[in-house]
Parts: structure tokens; sequence; C-alpha cells
């Protein structure tokens, strides 16, 4: 067991665990991490465990618990060990392997960038991803938002993350532009400034990889692989072909392309099978508006992934109820995608949606797929009964405002 200076693990819980294949051994009462959050944090964690444990005991009848241990990071950090982000809280969340988390002020100045980047590459947690659907009564722009119904696998590490720039008018800049033409005869305006945006084979297989697994978990019909490969090839192409490489060399069973669909099978997929598809990242926006119901889970590299998420999450009413994860192969780490609205700190005021989907997605990870529906069913009828926090009760007619606790009590009373 790992030694923590300041933080003492529960001991009426059990580790997760990793099997040979990669896939998670959950005990019955595994311990998860949580990292409460600043500002609003402490009243949607709050929210979000007392609905989580709810649903647990309800579907389980008490045979399985989550064990919370809480570690700190954030402003609590700061308090209580002079750091943003201690060793404890990173050694526990490599040791239980699952963790969530509220959202953590960014410190200004000195130090530390970002916790939330920090842990990302610390656990090297090189997916994030989104899951976007509509939930009936939540205004939207759209006609039709109930259509679409997508989870985002956006990769974390390479493409505009691991950007290379050389600011316009400097020597390096000058050097390398020089180079360009000289070694590879690539003109260049002399006046431009440099980006370089790596993708690498490894990179884009594994975050495919995760993306095609989850959808053969979780019998989802198809994986779209975005990217601007009719421009970009080695790279953005490059990315779309290796997709399809770990398609076919790894779930040869399990999967079939679009294009065997339709001159195999007649356009329509033989059962059982995820269609592996790809389009140009314009396209897919036009066709997320148009056809969303034609896709199911996206696989994209950084910046295609950063404009579509929240595309899509304000094409279903909004970012505020949009949850995500972290997630790599060994650890992932679930959270809410806001900030910590400090002004709305300790009010019970917010709306506690977007953690709280997030733990939804931690259940689903953990395989305790239930659990999960019968939270995402609480919230649907308790949204479609018009009882819902200010942010959305200012936007809906007829809607009657409650409080974050409320809001999650109103929940559980639907179970
Ligand atoms: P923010 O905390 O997300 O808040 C911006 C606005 O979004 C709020 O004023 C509120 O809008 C709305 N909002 C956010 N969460 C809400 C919720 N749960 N329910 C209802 N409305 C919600 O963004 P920010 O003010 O730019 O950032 C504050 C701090 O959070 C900064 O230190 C920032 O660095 C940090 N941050 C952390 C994360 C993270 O940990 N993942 C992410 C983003 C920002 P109205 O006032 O219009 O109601």
């Amino acid at each position: 067991m790992a030694q923590y200076q300041k933080i003492t693990p529960p001991t009426n819980g059990e580790k997760i665990h990793k099997n040979a294949d990669g896939s998670l051994a959950v005990p019955d009462n595994p311990i998860i991490p949580r990292i409460i959050g600043d500002g609003i944090g402490p009243d949607i964690s709050a929210a979000t465990a007392h609905v989580v444990e709810a649903a647990v005991k309800k579907v389980f009848g008490g045979k399985k618990q989550i064990v919370w241990f809480d570690v700190h990071a954030g402003e609590a950090a700061k308090e209580k060990y002079d750091e943003w982000l201690p060793d404890d809280t990173v050694e526990a969340i490599k040791e239980y392997r699952v963790a969530i988390k509220g959202p953590l002020t960014t410190p200004i100045g000195g130090g530390i960038r970002s916790i939330n980047v920090a842990l990302r590459q610390i656990l090297d947690l090189f997916a994030c991803v989104r899951p976007v659907r509509w939930f009936n009564g939540v205004p939207a722009p759209v006609k039709r938002p109930d259509l679409l119904d997508v989870v985002i696998f956006r990769e974390n590490t390479e493409d505009i993350y691991k950007g290379i720039e050389f600011k316009q008018g400097t020597p390096e800049a000058a050097k390398f532009i020089k180079q360009l033409k000289s070694d590879f005869g690539k003109e260049v305006r002399e006046d431009s400034g440099i980006g370089i945006k790596p993708i690498s084979v490894f990179g884009s297989k594994r975050l495919v990889r995760m993306a095609i697994q989850y959808a053969i978990d979780k019998k989802k019909p198809s994986v779209t692989l975005v990217h601007k490969g009719n421009i970009m090839k080695f790279t953005e192409g490059a990315f779309s072909e290796w997709g399809y490489q770990v398609a076919r060399d790894e779930f040869p069973e399990q999967t079939i392309t679009e294009a065997d669909v339709w001159e195999k099978h007649n356009g329509k997929a033989p059962e059982g099978k995820v269609v592996i598809k790809d389009r140009i990242c314009d396209a897919m926006f036009q066709q997320l508006l148009l056809r969303p119901d034609e896709y199911s889970v996206l696989a994209t590299m950084n910046l295609n992934g950063d404009y579509l998420s929240d595309a899509c999450a304000a094409q279903v009413g909004g970012l505020g109820l949009a949850p995500g994860a972290n997630i790599g192969d060994d650890y992932a780490l679930f959270e809410a995608t806001h900030g910590t609205a400090p002004k709305y700190a300790g009010k019970d005021m917010v709306n506690p949606g977007s953690l709280l989907l997030s733990a939804v997605m931690m259940l689903e990870h953990l395989n305790w797929d239930d659990a999960a529906r019968l939270i995402v069913d609480g919230m649907e009828k308790t949204i479609s009964a018009k009882t819902v926090t200010y942010d959305l009760e200012r936007q809906m007619e007829g809607g009657r405002k409650v409080s974050t606790s409320d809001f999650a009590k109103l929940i559980v009373d639907k179970f």
C-alpha cells in the first residue's frame, strides 16, 4: 500500500484491480478517491454523493457500495499541504485507479499551470471522453435535440496539445523557414509564425482502440473517425488510416467498415457489428446538426474533438449538464466540465448535473450500469417535471427553481 503523508485510506473498502486482459476487477466495495473541488465543488459533490449512494443501494440492495476516499487538490490542498496538487492525491488515484473530481481553481502565477492538465499528464489520461445527449425538457437551439446521443473520445496528448510553436519574427522561426526551403524545398512566407502538430501511430491507435472497445462493450452501433485528411494527409489522414487499421487488426470479428456494409450487405450492418466509418471534420459538424442519429461514438484528434465536444453540448442545451472523464490505460478520472463558479460557492444553488452525470460515467466504467441507468432516469424525470436549478429554470417556461440539494433529493425520490 502507498504511504500517505496527510490522508488515511478507508478501511471498509477494497482496491480496484486490473485483470490481465486490461479489464477492471471491481470489488463490491471499491474505494474511490474523490476530490471535492473548490467554489461550488462542495455543493455539487454532496448532491452527487447523495444520488450515487442511493442509486447503488437501490440497485444492489446493500450488497455493493462505493467507499469514498477524500483526497485534496486546489485550494483545499493549498491550505492543508501548501501545494496545489500533493503527491498523496496522485498516489491515491494511482493506487485505487478510478477517481472523481469537482472543479478546481486554476492557480494564478507561479508553480503549477493547471491542476487538470498536470493530472492528465502525470496519469497519462490520454482520452477525454464526453458523452452528449439531450434531457427531455431542457431548452435547446435545434428542433430535434433528442436525436443527438454521442460519446466523443478526444485524444488528449498530441495534436495541438503537443503543439510546437515558433513566434513570427524570431530567429527560431526564421531558421525553421529557411531550413524548410533548403532541406525540403517547401516555401513558407518569411513573415510567418510556425506551428507543428505531431500525430503518432501510438497515440492515435490507443485512442481509437479505446473508442472501439467502448462501442463493443456498450453495444453502440458505430465508431466514426473524424479528421481533415483531405488536406493534411500525414497527420489528419493518417489518424483515420491508423484507426481503420486498429479495427481490422484487433477487432476483425466485432467490427465492419462502412464501405463493406454497402458493398457486401446492401447498406444494412450485420447484427452485433460495430460499423467503422470516417468523416471529414467540417462535414461531421454539418451531419451532427442535420442527421445526428446516424452517429454514436466519435474518435477524434485533439482540436477537432475540442470544437465538436462543445458544439454538441451546446446543441442539446448547453455545457451546464455536460459530463466528462479523462481516461488512460491504467487510471480514470471523472469530472465536472465547468469551473468553480466562485460567486455561487456555498449557496446550494447551482446545477449538480455535470458532476452527477460524470459519476454516471464512472458507474458505467465500473460496469454498474443498472445504477447508472437509474440515475439518468431519475434525472430525466426530474427535469421533465420542470423542477430544476436556477440555470435551467431561467430558460424554461413554467419551471420551478429548486436548490442543488433539493434537485438531488427529487432525483432520488424517483428511484
Ligand atoms: P465557471 O466556473 O465554469 O463559471 C462560469 C459560469 O458558468 C458561472 O458563472 C455560471 O453562469 C455557469 N456555471 C458554471 N457551473 C455551473 C453549474 N454547475 N450550474 C449552473 N451554472 C454554472 O467558469 P469561470 O468563472 O471562468 O472559472 C472559475 C474558476 O474555475 C477559474 O479558476 C477557472 O480556472 C476554473 N475552472 C476549472 C475547471 C475544472 O476544474 N475542470 C474548468 C473550467 C474553469 P451564470 O453566472 O450565468 O449563472
